[in-house]
């Protein structure tokens, strides 16, 4: 076994059991990140030490043996955020689809519909709720 295989394994004997990398984890260090190129750019002592913290922590979990707790957190985590996430990842689809498609909200149930863009004016129907009206596309 060379020295790298050794490594690799004594890396998977010590991360055996342990909790691992999850979402919450991933984004406490592009947190921490993000923290740290900010502090660096404005020169704030404290935000390098928060965003330190912050890293020891996400090692924390990773390294922790108390999986059931962990993946607790990070399910919190998740449900906390969902609704961002989606709203997220629906801007991140306009943006994307934007010369495509034109974006409208149902006036009443707040529902997200699309039209692609140039067909003029056009009678559109809420998907989720049936609700007629009229937009220029
Ligand atoms: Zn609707």
């Amino acid at each position: 076994m060379g020295w790298f295989e050794k490594l690799r394994a004594a890396f998977a004997r010590f991360m055996s059991g342990r909790y691992g990398v999850d979402q919450l984890s991933y984004t406490m260090v592009i947190v921490a990140l993000v923290m740290t190129v900010v502090a660096m750019i404005f020169g704030w002592g404290w935000l390098t030490l928060m965003s330190d913290a912050l890293l020891v922590l996400a090692f924390f979990r990773m390294l922790s043996k108390n999986r059931y707790k962990r993946a607790q957190e990070n399910a919190d985590y998740l449900q906390a955020t969902q609704k961002a996430r989606v709203a997220a990842s629906q801007w991140v689809n306009r943006v994307k689809n934007g010369k495509k498609y034109r974006y409208f909200t149902c006036p009443k149930c707040k529902n997200r519909l699309r039209v692609p863009r140039g067909v003029g004016n056009v009678t559109i129907t809420c998907k989720n709720c049936g609700t007629k009206f009229d937009k220029k596309a």
